[in-house]
């Protein structure tokens, strides 16, 4: 009998063929239409299935997730443990993404006539984005706790940027759960149970979609990125080319040197085990550019691969897909200080020191979807009195960022997740196994 591929290669196969019948387009200029009309859709499709499940999901885990914990000081605990290394990561991103902005110093060698092209090209995209924030920029700093809090918890489900909401009433809802008699909370978490059971269900059906969905994302992506003209487009990549490599060259460092060095210090699994074992949610991070679309694949392959207890996974994952994003924050880091460079700002150390302080909040308000981070980011520039439209310099290239910043916050969940788990007792000799042994009966 045949053996199957594994989903993983499965995946990857869909993504180079993706690619390379996107670049035959653009290279030959035909078939684009062809490609967005009839190819477009599958990928859209499977991304819309995947945030489909999404609200539910966040709702149902976290619910069980804090009910499971049975009592408020080990919420408390584990909650605590969980938000301080979800900080801390996000500050040593930022600090990383300063450290080296300032090293190689890209905005200082992108030249006057590029610059002037692109603030020309990009103006009224950034007037775009600016508008999104503005309605923020007139409220009081107290805005971003204000808006944890809906008014309407259906209205908030009812969006997939209103995550946080639906976290801040999830959260609520556990921990009432615990204080209320148990014959009155045991339906409802037996529903929500399900409820999550079933979801972690339906995303097995979705991944079967997987390959064909990124396979249908990645060629249209190309097709659109370049546009009508693809020589331009690629010229402009290219001016820009230094400031995406300090981004990239920082997203992987922490890929591979600051979670491998956290894991190793907190935990006793592998990296390389890690690695394999989250494989899938990374590339769907990078093919969907969203934690929220890729946060079911995320629990399960946690769950699954690593054996983290669904007690752990189910309140730090969907969290962590809501407010940490470590590859944001970084990719903010550089590109305020990018920005500032290409103007001829010079930024005082009080000024970077506040790109730490926002770019941290603003990670936290950054929504797991396509785009966000570079919407946020305007609010960085503010603190600093750096004019908003620079946004426009680095627009061209930020589709392509944004797909490996994506992939480097859902890892960032993963590992605090994982770490988060370790020091609750489970992994305990580090072994990937299907099923952790504090949480089966063969134990
Ligand atoms: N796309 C990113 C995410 O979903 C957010 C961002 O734009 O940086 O994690």
């Amino acid at each position: 009998m045949k053996k199957k591929l594994p989903l993983h290669t499965q995946i990857i196969i869909g993504l180079v063929l993706g690619l390379l019948l996107g670049l035959a387009v653009v290279q030959f200029r035909i078939g684009a239409g062809f490609i967005i009309d009839y190819v477009k859709p599958i990928g859209t499709i499977f991304i819309n299935s995947l945030k489909m499940i999404a609200v539910p999901l966040v709702l149902a885990s976290l619910i069980v997730g804090v009910s499971n914990l049975g009592d408020i000081s080990k919420l408390s605990r584990i909650g605590g443990k969980t938000i301080l290394t979800y900080m801390v990561t996000t500050v040593i991103a930022v600090s990383l993404g300063l450290i080296a902005v300032n090293i190689f110093n890209p905005g200082k060698s992108l030249p006057t006539e590029t610059r002037d092209n692109l603030m020309t090209l990009y103006d009224d995209n950034v007037g775009d984005k600016t508008s999104q924030v503005e309605e923020l920029r007139e409220q009081s700093p107290l805005k971003p706790l204000v808006d944890m809090v809906p008014e309407n918890v259906f209205g908030a489900a009812a969006d997939n940027g209103s995550m946080l909401q639906v976290v801040f009433f999830a959260i609520l809802v556990g921990i009432a759960l615990l204080q209320v008699p148990k014959e009155k909370g045991s339906p409802v978490i037996a529903f929500f149970d399900g409820l999550n059971d079933i979801i972690i269900k339906i995303v097995g059906f979705i991944m079967l979609l997987a390959p064909y969905g990124v396979f249908a994302l990645m060629a249209s992506l190309i097709v659109e990125i370049t546009g009508d003209n693809p020589d331009s487009a690629i010229e402009l990549l290219l001016a820009l080319l230094k400031y995406s490599l300090v981004v990239l060259g920082g997203l992987f460092f922490m890929i591979l040197i600051t979670y491998p060095l956290i894991l190793k210090m907190f935990t006793k699994v592998k990296y390389l085990d890690f690695f394999k074992a989250i494989r899938p949610a990374q590339l769907l991070a990078f093919t969907t550019s969203s934690s929220s679309a890729t946060l079911p694949v995320t629990m399960k392959q946690v769950e699954e691969e690593l054996g983290v207890s669904e007690e752990v996974s189910s309140f730090v994952l969907p969290l962590g897909a809501t407010i940490n994003m470590d590859g944001t924050s970084l990719y903010q880091g550089v590109a305020a200080v990018f920005i500032a460079q290409a103007l001829g700002l010079d930024l005082s150390l009080t000024q970077q020191l506040m790109i730490v302080l926002t770019a941290t909040l603003a990670s936290i308000g950054t929504a797991g979807v396509p785009g966000a981070g570079i919407i946020m980011l305007i609010i960085v520039l503010e603190s600093i009195s750096v004019p908003a439209a620079g946004i426009a310099l680095i627009l061209a290239p930020d589709r392509i960022l944004d797909m490996f910043r994506t992939i480097v916050n859902v890892t960032g969940d993963a590992m605090v997740c994982t770490v988060v788990a370790s020091t609750e007792g489970e992994l305990p000799d580090g072994l990937i196994r299907k099923s952790n042994p504090l949480t089966t009966t063969e134990a």
